[in-house]
């Protein structure tokens, strides 16, 4: 069992009052009153106590240090006076910190009456598995709970800390391990699994942790069914697929989250995955640059899996890995909608990597002559072989001539991408079409240099609807409200 444990941050005694009403009527367990982000006048007894009084229900009292990421600037005499106050306040637990309050933590340790004691520690950055795990192990000794919070760069480390987390729920610990940031939530999202004694949120606006979830998502996270997805890439930061992902399980009625997982091209293999299938998520999106890696990961493939080598879908069943390239539909329907290809028609592919593989598997079944260029000529050979096309270099030398349809499949031209742009302004023409599948900004500057030569151009957001429908189709069995996920997506990019 888990408590949802909901953090006030309020400056007045009022405020906390407020607050915590609100969370209890809400569903919290417990509150904590974070007592370094209040406006204390005095330190003592008497005011800890009308904190206390203030708050109808169980408690956690919590004076966190700056040391330790918090706001108390309290010299150690003045911070062990009130530690002792709050001590004989009536609060159902207190928080004390590993090393600040090492001493007070011993000493209370051996007392009859007083409250649980939450021992905790934060580490200012990410560290080795070991060293989170022997902290842990020194916090659950020093209190009745052991807390140790820290900062994820990437999913990974926030996958680490959830193996942690099951050992020592399956040792019957009484523990909490917390990933800080957007990288680390999943930690909050997946408590359940990990078995966590504690769970801390926030109030709508209030966090008083980065990467916190609120209050309500936190609890209606907490169920058993919910759906936990996510998309995997390096860097994710740029999609919108989690607004447009979460309008589509708001729409079907299902309780969920979509995730975007940093997860760095070293860290990824097979026994990644395995770990979010432990966490229970269902399926994963998979983006730049691991859509061919994943491929090799999976058990099972579907149909345009097998037949462009690339995954961008991964759905976890009860044994297996099963992985499907949904970017085929997605640019499948894209193409169609805008055009009717004919057989003399040529299309030119720039970039030979897990894209590129579907739009060269798309156009050639369309009907194109297809050319593939790209940075390297054997990964652009290998692409072209598929299909039978032909393969060029990038840069394109000057001998390039114009094309019907070009598709960038290069993430040159994405909000966060530097460089230079691959695609040179004479393979468009009057008439042709270009399909950039970059959608970050909606105006790319190959669409900008298309259009100065009077060709047509379109940004991949159509792509992305279609192909994460088709994801949602599989992992959930239902079907999506395409719209919403549009305009989901749309207001997103905003
Ligand atoms: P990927 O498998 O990593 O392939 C990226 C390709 O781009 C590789 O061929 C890479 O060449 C090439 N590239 C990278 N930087 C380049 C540069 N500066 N100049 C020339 N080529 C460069 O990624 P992907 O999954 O195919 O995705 C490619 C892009 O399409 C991404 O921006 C992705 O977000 C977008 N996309 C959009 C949708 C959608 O729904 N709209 C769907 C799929 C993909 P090297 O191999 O030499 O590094």
């Amino acid at each position: 069992m888990t408590f949802i444990v909901a953090s006030i941050v309020e400056r007045s005694i009022s405020g906390v009052s407020r607050s915590s009403k609100k969370a209890f009527s809400l569903g919290a367990d417990l509150v904590e009153v974070r007592l370094d982000l209040m406006e204390i006048d005095r330190v003592d007894a008497d005011f800890m106590a009308r904190v206390r009084m203030a708050v109808k229900g169980p408690a956690i009292a919590t004076l966190r240090s700056y040391k330790e990421g918090g706001a108390s600037r309290l010299t150690k005499a003045a911070r062990r006076k009130a530690l002792k106050a709050i001590l004989r306040s009536g609060f159902e637990y207190i928080d004390l910190e590993l090393e600040s309050d090492a001493d007070l933590l011993k000493e209370i340790k051996k007392t009859r009456t007083r409250p649980e004691i939450i021992a905790s520690s934060h580490f200012t950055r990410p560290v080795k598995a070991r060293e989170a795990e022997t902290r842990l192990r020194r916090a659950c000794k020093a209190g009745d709970i052991g807390k140790v919070a820290m900062p994820c760069e990437d999913a990974s480390q926030a996958l680490m800390l959830s193996v942690i987390s099951m050992k020592f729920s399956m040792n019957g610990e009484r523990f909490t391990l917390i990933g800080m940031g957007e990288q680390g939530q999943m930690t909050r999202v997946c408590v359940r699994q990990m078995g966590s004694s504690m769970v801390y949120c926030c109030m709508p606006g209030k966090p008083a942790a980065p990467g916190q979830l609120d209050l309500r998502t936190q609890l209606s996270l907490y169920r058993r069914d919910k759906v936990v997805l996510g998309l995997i890439g390096h860097p994710v930061s740029h999609s919108v697929s989690q607004p447009m992902q979460e309008a589509a399980l708001a729409r079907s009625g299902l309780i969920g989250a979509y995730l975007h997982l940093d997860v760095p091209p070293k860290n990824l293999d097979r026994e990644i995955l395995e770990r979010f299938r432990n966490l229970g998520f269902k399926g994963l999106n998979v983006t730049i640059p691991h859509k061919k890696n994943v491929h090799s990961l999976c058990d099972r493939l579907g149909p345009s899996a097998l037949a462009t080598g690339a995954v961008n879908t991964v759905k976890f069943e009860a044994s297996r890995i099963y992985g499907e390239n949904t970017d085929v539909i997605g640019l499948t329907r894209m193409i169609e909608g805008k055009i009717r290809i004919s057989p003399d028609d040529s299309a030119l592919i720039v970039g030979a990597g897990g894209a590129a593989r579907s739009a060269a598997y798309v156009l050639s079944h369309l009907g194109a002559d297809v050319t593939v260029a790209a940075r390297s000529l054997k990964k652009a050979k290998d692409v072209a072989s598929m299909v039978d096309g032909h393969a060029l270099p990038l840069p394109l030398e000057g001998k390039c001539h114009s094309y019907d349809i070009v598709v960038n499949c290069t993430p040159m031209g994405t909000k966060s991408s530097g460089g230079r742009i691959p695609i040179p302004a004479r393979v468009f023409k009057k008439g042709t079409i270009l399909f950039d599948l970059v959608y970050n900004p909606p105006m790319t500057k190959s669409m900008k240099i298309a259009m100065s030569r009077e060709a047509k151009a379109v940004n991949g957001l159509d792509m992305l609807v279609h192909q994460g429908a088709q994801s949602f189709r599989i992992w959930t069995s239902k079907e999506p409200d395409v719209k919403a996920m549009s305009r989901a997506a749309k207001g997103a990019l905003r």
